[in-house]
């Protein structure tokens, strides 16, 4: 399967590994290797280069892991973020209670209330996946982690679920600090923790992850106005709403007038999906927009939106980021807990800001990039990332062992290696090492020959066509430059 084809050359290779491997790994954690770090910086960097340039005023912070508990009960986290649990009376083996029934009967059971499930379980008959044992009742679970501050311990704290709450306790510094103008973005990069009940579906679900979150904080009589909105509003966004049973393209204005939506909400939803489409390069036809339901939304959320890719390891369209308009309900829920004023003060018109969050799973998003650049050829596996992606931009052979080759293809790999990602590997014959590379996507290598010395030109080979064309030494690095940003 091709899941598992994948999986072979990420262990293989470096990309991703089980954490804690020699003790047996718990399930939900997992490690970057060499490669996957690589990657993994390349799209968080992408990430910062796209919607942190989207306003003058949009900038990143870097906010502490564990947070006091007051944090959470401001946020509602510790009343609300939880997950239905229901546990086999035989073998006391716990479960999510809307997975169990979504795989035992196709429907969408995160909706439903811990009432409805149970009935659920009751009449499809569903039982425990692991011994056949009956299920008890559905009870709520909170999923963050619990911990001590400090030796005599006493201070509770949690590590964060999402990166967001950082930015939200953070504002009203970043607000004078950014001069007290709105909108300002918040964003923030960084691992988060949820102690989900039971993490399937190899590296989709996992207990620690990476989020690339931007809170823009902005005054709500503007949720319908952005002044470059003109710009974006004949883009056709492709959406799968609530009242629609598939995907339906219509332009920005289009959708705005139908759907309701401030104009502030969907400029943002243009730039996430020219993210996708330009930057990661993801085909048009694996991506989506989907609204969910108010059951289905996070309890903050008022307008909220997933961004899907459809994954062919995972079955089918799954949840990669959102794009939720959270209302002042974070800052109002801070200032009644910390008793901080979290209005602001803009012209004599007092309020406290609205935000529109861009959250992102690094992770998910990752292996996004695994499951659609992979293809098993006849004659090779290959990756076929975006050249920006990819993990090492360009590989450096030696045609033979022989030392003045050997000298040149190093001169050259050092050139490039101040530029960008570069390898180089002088074992094995000329074929396997092309092979080696596209195993692991690497766009472009460079092989550098005996007319190399004689005419100074290398041969520049290219993955996906494996076309070889023969460039001078001089424009190589400007040739993959432009091949890279296309
Ligand atoms: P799900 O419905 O899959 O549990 P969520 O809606 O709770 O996800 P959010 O709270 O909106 O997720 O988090 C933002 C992003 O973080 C998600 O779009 C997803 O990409 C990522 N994410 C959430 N939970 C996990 C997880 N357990 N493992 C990996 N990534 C996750």
């Amino acid at each position: 399967m091709k899941v598992d084809e994948i999986m072979d050359v990420a262990l293989r290779r470096g990309f991703i590994f089980p954490a804690s491997e020699i003790y047996g790994g718990v399930s939900g954690f997992w490690e970057y290797g060499n490669l996957g770090t690589l990657m993994k910086r390349k799209w968080e960097d992408a990430w910062r280069h796209h919607f942190l340039s989207l306003d003058q005023n949009y900038y990143e912070i870097s906010t502490s892991n564990i947070m006091p508990e007051a944090v959470f009960k401001g946020s509602g986290h510790l009343e609300h973020f939880n997950d239905p649990l229901t546990a086999c009376t035989k073998c006391n083996q716990r479960f999510r209670a809307d997975d169990l029934i979504t795989d035992a009967c196709g429907k969408n059971a995160e909706d439903m209330t811990t009432e409805e499930m149970e009935l659920a379980i009751n009449e499809e008959n569903i039982k425990c996946p692991r011994c056949g044992g009956d299920l008890g009742p559905v009870q709520l679970f909170n999923m963050m982690f619990c911990l001590d501050i400090g030796a005599a311990g006493g201070t509770k704290g949690y590590l964060r679920p999402e990166t967001a709450q950082g930015a939200f306790i953070s504002f009203k510094r970043m607000f004078e600090v950014l001069r007290n103008r709105l909108p300002i973005g918040i964003g923030i990069v960084g691992r988060v923790y949820r102690n989900e009940i039971s993490p399937r579906q190899g590296f989709f679900r996992l207990r620690e992850f990476n989020q690339a979150e931007l809170q823009i904080f902005f005054d709500p009589d503007t949720f319908d106005e952005h002044t470059s909105f003109d710009d974006v509003s004949g883009t056709p966004l492709r959406v799968r709403p609530l009242d629609r049973d598939e995907e339906v393209e219509m332009t920005a204005g289009d959708f705005r007038d139908t759907y309701g939506i401030g104009r502030f909400y969907v400029y943002h939803m243009v730039k996430i999906q020219e993210f996708y489409l330009d930057v990661l390069k993801v085909p048009r036809d694996k991506f989506r927009f989907r609204e969910l339901s108010e059951r289905e939304r996070a309890f903050y959320n008022k307008v909220h939106w997933d961004i899907e890719v459809d994954m062919e390891t995972l079955g089918g369209y799954k949840e990669v980021a959102g794009i939720h308009y959270r209302t002042s309900h974070d800052l109002s829920g801070h200032q009644e807990m910390s008793k901080q004023k979290m209005q602001v003060n803009i012209d004599g018109k007092k309020f406290v800001p609205h935000v529109l969050e861009l959250s992102f799973g690094v992770d998910r998003n990752f292996w996004a990039l695994l499951d659609l650049a992979f293809a098993k050829e006849e004659e090779r596996t290959v990756f076929r990332f975006p050249p920006r992606m990819a993990p090492i931009t360009v590989a450096v052979f030696p045609l033979l062992n022989k030392q003045p080759l050997i000298e040149k293809a190093t001169e050259i790999y050092s050139q490039l290696a101040s530029i960008m990602q570069t390898d180089y590997d002088r074992g094995g014959s000329i074929g396997r090492r092309y092979r080696r590379q596209d195993e692991i996507g690497t766009p472009f290598c460079v092989t550098v020959d005996f007319d190399t010395l004689e005419d100074g030109t290398v041969t520049l080979r290219d993955r996906d066509s494996m076309e070889q064309k023969r460039v001078g030494e001089n424009a190589l690095l400007g040739e993959i430059l432009s091949r890279v940003a296309q």
